[in-house]
């Protein structure tokens, strides 16, 4: 049988309050009862004491006993509950409460038993007589039977109260059972109800369905952390959903163009409208060069996406990797009779030495690539704080102030006619961002139209 959880919750919270209701009520009713007859049994006793006392100082200095006072300390204590006996040492009785009125003695007995039997049956109890010496000084002159009701007796107004207290242990007994059930139920719905909603969200989520988050909120920290945590995998689901979206569209976009031209030069030359000319053919080769370009663009960018948060870290010097990047680029460098300006103190870094390449390869070739020939690069690494940023500026065309918020998405290029030149398919930048971003860095650019661009990438020296 499976139980909702708020069922479970309440059930267990309402066994541990009636578990914990009932042992509280049972130690407690068990040791108050036992310290109760302890008092009451210390209580007989000092009481026979006194009376002891009493009766001792009875006996007159001319060797008599005060029989008036005796006979007065009797009847009291008789309503008591207790029957005194004294005897002297041959045996002559000089007060007795059975023969002063047997009558009430007998029904005081009976009262006595009647009500403790009814209320103790367990106890074995019962009218005990105890012997007591009366002495003066040294010698006894007689012997005080005291009878009383033992092993302990609870007068009216004792048995009162210990009656009123276990009857306030029931109710308090009671009260704690109906609060433990309250707060089970309310605890369990203070779980439950977020999780209820976030198990909603999380089926929600396997349908598909992008856009649900949970609106409760908990009071508890795991339960808290799990509604985040679900919501945040909703985030990152629906980014990516749109992502993926946005990249089917653009990619449908960035073959289109090529594609279509493509199929209308061969249409025009197998249907003879075109001659086919050398140049027909250079026409087309750049075309398929341009898709080739597109689809290893692309897939580099799928392995940096998709890799973007794997990064493979080592400690290495930057200006060491630019200087690699600089020799990379020579031949085109020297193509374009280009001045490369690059002086730095060696700045050890902490991140994806071959990302971080592709970064600088990306930015550098760039400013080669938007350079007119005998123009010039600059390239500087400097350190500010825990930060390392690496600054590529050139001499080239520059980039259009509206198109500065744009560069570094995918497929975005400045001038898409211009770029058919230079062969330029927009993703080298939005891929340096990727990889900038992975690092916890940011890259920024500032550009003036004709004068030149600026790219800084700022990183964390230690990732
Ligand atoms: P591409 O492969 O087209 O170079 P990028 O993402 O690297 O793609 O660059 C996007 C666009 O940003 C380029 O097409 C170009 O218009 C512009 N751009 C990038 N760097 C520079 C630069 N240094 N000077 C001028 N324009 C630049």
């Amino acid at each position: 049988m499976k139980l909702r959880f708020k069922t479970v919750l309440a059930l267990f919270f309402t066994l541990i309050g009636l578990i914990s209701v009932l042992l509280v009520s049972l130690v407690v009713n068990f040791f108050l009862d036992t310290a109760f007859q302890e008092y009451s049994k210390r209580k007989q006793e000092i009481r026979n004491q006194e009376i002891i006392n009493l009766i001792s100082s009875q006996y007159t200095s001319d060797g008599n006993w005060n029989k008036a006072v005796i006979q007065d300390i009797g009847v009291s204590v008789l309503e008591e509950g207790m029957l005194l006996k004294l005897t002297e040492m041959d045996g002559t009785v000089i007060w007795d409460a059975v023969a002063y009125n047997s009558g009430i003695c007998t029904a005081m007995i009976e009262k006595m038993t009647d009500r403790m039997t009814k209320h103790y049956p367990a106890i074995e109890g019962g009218f005990t007589l105890k012997g007591y010496p009366i002495n003066i000084g040294d010698t006894q002159i007689g012997i005080l039977t005291i009878g009383y009701y033992g092993p302990f007796y609870y007068s009216e107004t004792e048995l009162f109260f210990v009656e009123t207290l276990n009857q306030l242990l029931i109710w308090v007994a009671l009260g704690t059972f109906v609060i433990s059930i309250f707060c089970g139920v309310f605890i369990s719905r203070l779980i439950s109800k977020p999780l209820s909603s976030v198990t909603l969200s999380a089926k929600r989520l396997a349908l598909g369905d992008y856009s649900i988050r949970s609106p409760v909120s908990s009071k508890t920290v795991e339960v808290q952390d799990l509604i985040h945590s679900v919501n945040n995998l909703a985030e990152t689901l629906s980014a990516q959903d749109t992502l993926r979206k946005q990249l089917t569209a653009d990619v449908a976009h960035e073959l289109r163009t090529p594609l279509c031209t493509l199929q209308g030069y061969i249409e025009a030359l197998s249907d003879g409208v075109w001659e086919p000319t050398k140049e027909r053919f250079v026409s087309c080769h750049e075309e398929i060069t341009r898709l080739t370009k597109l689809v290893e663009d692309l897939t580099s960018l799928a392995r940096f996406e998709s890799e973007h948060l794997v990064l493979n870290t080592s400690h290495f010097n930057l200006n060491e990797l630019i200087r690699q990047v600089l020799h990379l680029c020579e031949s085109k460098i020297n193509e374009k009779h280009l001045t490369i300006i690059f002086d730095s103190q060696p700045q050890i870094i902490w991140a994806d030495k071959d990302k971080i390449k592709q970064v600088i390869v990306n930015i550098f070739s760039n400013a080669i690539k938007f350079t007119p020939d005998y123009g010039s690069v600059t390239l500087s690494v400097s350190r500010e704080k825990n930060m390392i940023i690496v600054v590529v500026a050139d001499t080239g065309q520059g980039i259009p102030a509206e198109d500065l918020p744009f560069i570094f998405e995918r497929f975005y290029r400045v001038d898409k006619s211009r770029t058919r030149s230079t062969g330029g398919t927009g993703i080298g930048l939005s891929i340096v961002k990727q990889i900038v971003n992975a690092h916890h860095g940011t890259v920024s650019v500032e550009s003036t139209l004709g004068s030149g661009s600026r790219f800084s990438v700022r990183l964390p020296s230690s990732g």
